[in-house]
């Protein structure tokens, strides 16, 4: 870490502004180099200040530029850190992040200045991640989610698990120490009940994962009808505003037509399917098959009758296709006089009334999808502020494999010493989760999934 990156951290193209940020302990020296003002040099600015001036090499300047000087540790790798801000478009940040390289600066890998923060302790391996969970972040609540992560609200949860975990280790290996003295049942009991304890926390832990992955990857769900029922209509209504072509010639959405939609802070991939039927042409076919395809990969089914019409021989065939699918069934044109008479077998909270034109009935549909996606688990997020990833809920699956063989071992009184080995195992496997015990392997697969200049 003694060399000093740098890298344009502002998206390539054309726009208001692009940062360059250089860090590391010739930041200074290179910007001394580089910075042209009246005022001074950078490395006689005081920290935290901002200055305008030229970037160049003697009269030949390459934009006029606001540069901010930042002194460790104070800074977002905790090392001497600068950043120039410069005028937007393709070559003037490249060339000012040239000239950085020329006076010896190295070009930062993806994550790199994220990577500097967790490696000089100013932040933990979760506060890594949720630095890219906020720039990935499709929805207010996911949004939310990360920056309580980067606050360390995720790192004080699993700290303090650790915490736990330790206390009861130190207890065993004092024992282990005098190993002349019996343990009275009554340590027993106790050691029993902290273990049980901290498992249960750990349980509550591991549950979050699923809201944490739907919040960061969304989920997919199909919208399948016959014709002419809404499926577009309920799609563009769901979305906001319209983005597939509504039309009243039955058929004509024969292809997938797949749109993000923010429903309750979950980021929802609704595919509008071209109708699951018999095909006639070769671009049904094709239609078609993606339409199964769709079917298949989505975790919710919205299944949508038109009720101004009597229930039909396709309405029921459409229904044996989301048999074993989640679904909600989806009665469109409610504000329609009445025709339909839902067969047997329909449960009735699983029915939403609505009227995709006049957008009665979508609230209820929303919380229905809210709840079928986000609750149907268990723990919910307003009930527990953060919501761990799959890297840290497989090193906590481990942690209380190993803590139920702790309590495993305690219950049919074996020796102490294999109750510290498993206490031993899933403390380690809990310290993966901030970094305390992370290997290089680890640290390489974090933070190659960064932007660069991040
Ligand atoms: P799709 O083939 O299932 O995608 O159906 P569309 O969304 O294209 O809608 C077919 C026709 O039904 C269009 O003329 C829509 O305007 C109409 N439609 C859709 N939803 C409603 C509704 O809630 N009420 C009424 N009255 N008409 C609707």
């Amino acid at each position: 870490m003694n060399d000093t990156i740098a890298a344009i951290s502002t998206p390539l193209g054309e726009g208001g502004i692009a940062i360059i940020r250089i860090s590391g302990p010739m930041a200074f020296a290179i910007a001394d180099q580089i910075f042209i003002s009246r005022r001074g040099k950078p490395s006689e600015f005081p920290t935290h200040t901002t200055h305008f001036g030229a970037v160049g090499c003697n009269d030949d300047h390459v934009d006029q530029v606001m540069l901010t000087v930042m002194r460790a540790p104070r800074t977002y790798t905790a090392e001497d850190v600068i950043e120039i801000n410069c005028h937007g478009g393709l070559l003037t940040a490249k060339n000012i992040l040239s000239l950085c390289l020329q006076y010896g600066a190295q070009h930062a890998e993806p994550g790199e200045f994220t990577k500097r923060a967790f490696l000089n302790g100013r932040i933990d391996l979760t506060q890594a991640e949720a630095v890219m969970d906020l720039i990935r972040s499709k929805t207010d609540r996911a949004q939310r989610a990360a920056v309580h992560a980067l606050e360390g609200h995720l790192a004080v949860k699993i700290n303090d698990a650790r915490d736990r975990l330790l206390t009861t280790l130190a207890h065993i290996e004092a024992h282990l120490d005098f190993p002349d003295e019996d343990i009275t049942p009554d340590t027993r009991e106790q050691l029993l009940a902290s273990m049980q304890s901290t498992l249960e926390f750990l349980r509550k832990l591991f549950a979050t994962a699923h809201e944490g992955k739907i919040l960061r990857d969304g989920i997919a769900v199909a919208i399948i009808g016959r014709p002419n029922v809404g499926k577009s209509s309920l799609m563009n209504a769901l979305l906001g505003q319209d983005r597939s072509i509504v039309t009243s010639i039955p058929g004509t959405t024969r292809d997938t037509i797949e749109e993000i939609a923010n429903i309750r802070g979950i980021p929802v991939r609704l595919t509008d399917t071209a109708g699951i039927r018999k095909a006639r042409g070769t671009i049904e076919e094709v239609g078609m098959q993606r339409s199964r395809k769709a079917l298949r990969r989505s975790m919710l089914v919205l299944y949508v009758i038109d009720s101004s019409h009597p229930f039909s021989a396709g309405d029921r065939e459409l229904a044996s296709h989301c048999k074993d699918k989640q679904t909600i069934t989806v009665l469109n044109k409610i504000d329609l006089p009445r025709k339909l008479i839902l067969p047997d077998g329909f449960i009735r909270e699983r029915c939403v009334e609505v009227s995709a034109i006049r957008g009665d009935g979508l609230e209820l549909l929303k919380d229905k999808i809210e709840s079928l996606t986000l609750y149907g688990v268990g723990t919910t997020l307003s009930e527990f502020d953060v919501a761990v990833n799959e890297r840290h809920a497989d090193a906590i699956r481990r942690a209380i494999e190993a803590l139920v063989g702790a309590v495993n071992e305690i219950g049919r009184n074996a020796s102490l010493d294999l109750v510290s080995q498993q206490l031993r195992i899933g403390l380690d496997a809990i310290g993966e989760i901030v970094g305390r015990t992370a290997t290089e392997d680890i640290l390489n697969k974090i933070f190659s999934t960064f932007c660069i200049g991040k």
